[in-house]
């Protein structure tokens, strides 16, 4: 396992989102797509989808997606046709066609960047290729300022399940150093006219360690949030990848390290975060993830993908996994534009994992829950995680943050705490790569 001299937060990724590393994937590949795509469908996987929306009113410092800034109505809405034209060529494959999705995520960028006559269009023409009467949930992203409460009304009518507000501080001052576009005013106006359009769930995202962030402001973040009382709560511990404003200031600065909280100290405030949420009635059921009740609220989305579930996605840099095939869409703008209206579909690059490729990526998506099920992986793998991955979790364990408890491996506070960067020791050796910090 790769280890650190210092805990300072470097430039890099962290944060674990598929597997293998995304470095891996080629454009020689794309044929595996295609194959793929005109290949039936495994009837017992289910299918998700996912809309990409790259727009957003400014650039955070700290994002590092391709967002456009700036856009006027009209690109807009050649974006949402292109949308709707990926689509229609999915209906034509064979291993999409006439399925229906079980969930449908809409994130970006900011997806309520759109007006309620653009979504209006776009969920209709979606609707009418693929009816979402069987799906399960519908995850929409929202930037507090983008949205009014015909909007919010709107999303509620057309099915939307879970709100999902990007919130991520609860101090004015802190929102406008780290770049973020909307106010407490508009978070707070966003949430009631959210909870008078009563969604299923609403869901709230705070970020441990932006810029200026400080012990008192994120307790009191915490107590403010708890006030609120969303029905989830995700927190994620501030990364800094090379691609970010933040990066560009350090390199034209000459620093080596972010202006942000060292990693201990996120895990600290995540912690708190965790332990005062669970005083407040909270369950905390992912490295980043509390749930008011664990009964009701489910992540759909997330734990159908952690198990392999099919996942086709529309929008510029987009990634589907489609029957044991990863690939991504093209990352830019025209390119992505220019290829849907040649009626082909924009993939830019792929990669068909091995089984035991995918065996890694399932054990490091779900050991982000917090727990392991190793019958899980005989019954699907036929194989013994224990012994399987002996020498990480070896390694894990004498860290003193794994638990195994009869049929569970489980990591504690501490490990979940630390999971994204304790898993890039489970990677086969060949992806072991040094941009993860
Ligand atoms: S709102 Fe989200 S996607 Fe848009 S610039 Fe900020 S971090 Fe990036």
């Amino acid at each position: 396992m790769k280890t650190k001299t210092s805990h300072k937060t470097e430039a890099g990724n962290y944060f674990i989102s598929n597997y293998p590393p995304y470095s891996f994937w080629k454009p020689e590949f794309v044929d595996n797509a295609v194959i793929a795509l005109n290949t039936e469908p495994n009837p017992s996987n289910p299918l998700g989808m996912y809309v990409h929306i790259p727009f957003c009113r400014k650039r955070c410092y700290f994002c590092y997606f391709r967002v456009y800034t700036g856009v006027k109505s009209d690109a807009v809405k050649n974006y949402a046709d292109a949308l709707i034209q990926e689509v229609k060529l999915y209906r034509g494959k064979k291993c999409i066609s006439d399925r229906k999705p079980l969930f449908i995520y809409f994130g970006g960028g900011t997806p309520s960047f759109l007006s309620t006559t653009q979504l209006t269009h776009l969920f209709g023409e979606m609707k009418s290729m693929f009816p979402w009467d069987d799906t399960e949930e519908v995850t929409f992203e929202c930037e507090p300022g983008t949205l009014t409460e015909k909007k919010v009304k709107f999303l509620k009518e057309s099915g939307v399940t879970r709100l999902s507000l990007g919130v991520e501080n609860l101090d004015n001052e802190l929102l406008s150093v780290n770049g973020r576009s909307h106010t407490t005013k508009e978070i707070y106006r966003a949430y009631e006219w959210a909870k008078n359009a009563e969604f299923p769930q609403i869901n709230i995202d705070l970020i441990a360690g932006m810029l200026n962030e400080t012990e008192s402001n994120w307790q009191k973040n915490i107590e403010k949030i708890i006030k609120m009382d969303p029905d989830s709560i995700t927190i994620y511990q501030m990364e800094i990848p090379y691609n970010t404003t933040i990066y560009k200031r350090m390199e034209e600065s000459g620093e080596n390290f972010a202006p942000v909280a060292d990693w201990e100290t996120k895990r600290r405030w995540v912690d708190y975060a965790f332990n005062t949420l669970s005083d407040a009635g909270y369950t905390v059921n992912s490295a980043y993830t509390v749930v008011k009740d664990p009964a009701k609220t489910k992540f759909v989305y997330r734990d159908k993908l952690w198990q392999g579930a099919d996942l086709v996605s529309t929008g510029v840099a987009s990634f589907s996994h489609v029957n044991g095939t990863h690939y991504q869409n093209e990352h830019n703008l025209v390119q992505y534009q220019s290829r849907l209206r040649k009626n082909e579909l924009p993939i830019f690059r792929a990669l068909t994992p091995t089984h035991e490729e995918l065996l890694v990526r399932e054990f490091l998506l779900q050991f982000k829950l917090g727990s392991i099920k190793p019958d899980y992986f005989v019954d699907k793998y036929h194989v013994d995680v224990r012994s399987y991955f002996s020498e990480p979790l070896r390694t894990i364990a004498n860290l003193g943050v794994l638990e195994d408890i009869n049929d569970e491996l489980r990591l504690t506070r501490q490990g979940l705490l630390q999971v994204d960067r304790l898993l890039q020791g489970f990677f086969l050796p060949q992806h072991q790569v040094d941009r993860l910090v």
